[in-house]
């Protein structure tokens, strides 16, 4: 947007989408096609959304060309922003978009997952609502499935209407090869080497509920393969021995599990 330079005519001309996907900020956003923008089919409902649509419209696909004072082009400048975003969201679950988004991902160009188990997995921008100027763009990690602030604020101010709420989902059902295999390693809090109580016997009903889980899965004949799970010298939790004289209760598990409520062992 710095770059931009609103008072030189000539600008406008000059291949906006590519001046737009390469200002700071906007790392998170693809090229959209000319093909795709100059199908009316694609911007449905948009008209109404986008003040100045055409002008904006225009812009997008560098035909514009209107003598407009420079707080007018402000504001068209403005609603092609907008207007972009919005084809975007459409844009990136079709076959083309998808794939330069999962360029993209395979580059870390959205980042890497904070959490420490995580490894440093690729994330993915996701929005929590389908409709504008409701929430931020936010990252999703595929493997430990949590969403995550963006570490730039240039980024954590992109509305997350322009990536969608399925775009994530819809990537991984078209490339199910590249869902990685989630992760069941997690943090276990110690107190001088000592397992916290009430965090071990959470982690021991989660565990259960797990397994529980895995059963179920597979009387279906669905299989979940656990990255961990190949790692046999991962310690794990291990029960105490105030648990060990209990054998598994998985019929108690399973009345809490319902009832939502949870025995801490007590
Ligand atoms: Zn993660």
């Amino acid at each position: 947007m710095e770059d931009f330079n609103s008072e030189t005519d000539s600008d406008y001309t000059s291949y906006w989408r590519d001046w737009f996907v390469s200002s700071r900020g906007n790392e998170y956003f693809c090229e959209i096609d000319e093909d795709y923008l100059t199908d009316r089919f694609n911007l449905t409902g948009l008209n109404t959304e986008v003040p100045y649509y055409q002008y904006a419209l225009d812009l997008v696909t560098d035909v514009f060309d209107l003598d407009a004072d420079d707080d007018l082009r402000e504001q068209i400048e403005k609603s092609a922003r907008h207007l972009y975003g919005l084809v975007h969201a459409r844009y990136i679950v079709t076959t083309r978009g998808l794939g330069k988004m999962l360029d993209k991902y395979k580059k870390s160009e959205f980042g890497k997952c904070p959490r420490v188990m995580c490894d440093g997995h690729p994330l993915l921008p996701v929005g929590q609502s389908d409709l504008p100027n409701m929430t931020t763009v936010k990252l999703y990690c595929p493997k430990c499935e949590d969403i995550y602030n963006p570490k730039s604020s240039r980024h954590a101010s992109i509305d997350g209407a322009y990536f969608g709420t399925s775009f994530h989902s819809i990537l991984f059902q078209v490339y199910p090869a590249l869902n990685p295999e989630k992760s069941v390693r997690r943090y276990e809090p110690r107190i001088y080497g000592f397992k916290v109580h009430a965090a071990a016997a959470l982690a021991r009903w989660q565990d259960n509920c797990r397994e529980d889980m895995k059963a179920r899965i597979g009387d279906f004949g669905l299989a979940q393969k656990f990255i961990e799970d190949s790692e046999s010298e991962d310690e794990g939790f291990e029960y105490g021995e105030e648990y060990s004289e209990q054998p598994a209760k998985t019929e108690k598990v399973l009345g809490d599990t319902a009832s939502g409520r949870m025995d801490l062992g007590k």
